[in-house]
């Protein structure tokens, strides 16, 4: 399959090296062809409001949209989660607007106070997972088509929505591939 991870901001590389380990080829996406002829996206982390400005800029805000609507596997970590979230907290920031859950930017954990925290998301896969957080979002609502896939202490922190998932960790950090692998099950 081809994959490709939004390249306007934001840890592109980890999410690249991921897919690339799991023998699939994965492309930056910097312009709205590049999407062409994809299996599907990643969202990546960064600075969401960074990133929305950069969607509007080169064009790709409502294309992308679109695409995704009309059903373009994609997946969003951390910031790429608040870019598809319908609402979020306290901000008008510009955004995709997607995917029927809301967020609140910078709930979980400072950039200092980045954790990682084991668990077993048996919708993802039976192996213990590590999560790592970095000042990361979190789900408040889920609503309409979309269902929670886990929680942390009480917290949403991934959900799924048809061809949307998303999560407020980071995956592409660590060595474990299944978040990944899930991700590619869904493209196929
Ligand atoms: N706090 C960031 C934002 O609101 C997201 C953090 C991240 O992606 N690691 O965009």
């Amino acid at each position: 399959m081809k994959i490709g991870v939004l390249s306007l901001q934001g840890g592109v590389i980890e999410h690249i090296n991921h897919i690339t380990k799991l023998g699939h080829e994965c492309i930056e996406i910097k312009k709205l062809e590049d999407v062409n002829g994809l299996q599907g996206i990643i969202l990546p982390g960064g600075e969401s409001t960074t990133i929305g400005k950069l969607l509007r800029e080169t064009k790709m805000l409502i294309p992308l949209r679109d695409k995704i609507l009309s059903g373009l596997p994609v997946w969003g970590t951390c910031a790429g989660m608040i870019l598809l979230a319908k609402y979020i907290e306290g901000s008008d920031q510009e955004h995709l607007k997607v995917m029927d859950i809301k967020v609140k930017r910078n709930a979980y954990g400072s950039q200092i106070n980045s954790f990682k925290k084991d668990v077993v998301i048996s919708e993802i896969s039976n192996q213990t997972l590590p999560l790592v957080f970095i000042r990361g979002p979190l789900i408040t609502e889920v609503f309409g088509d979309a269902k929670i896939i886990c929680r942390v202490d009480d917290n949403i922190v991934a959900a799924k929505q048809n061809n949307m998932f998303v999560t407020s960790f980071h995956p592409e950090l660590t060595d474990n591939l299944e978040v990944h692998r899930y991700f590619l099950n869904m493209c196929k």
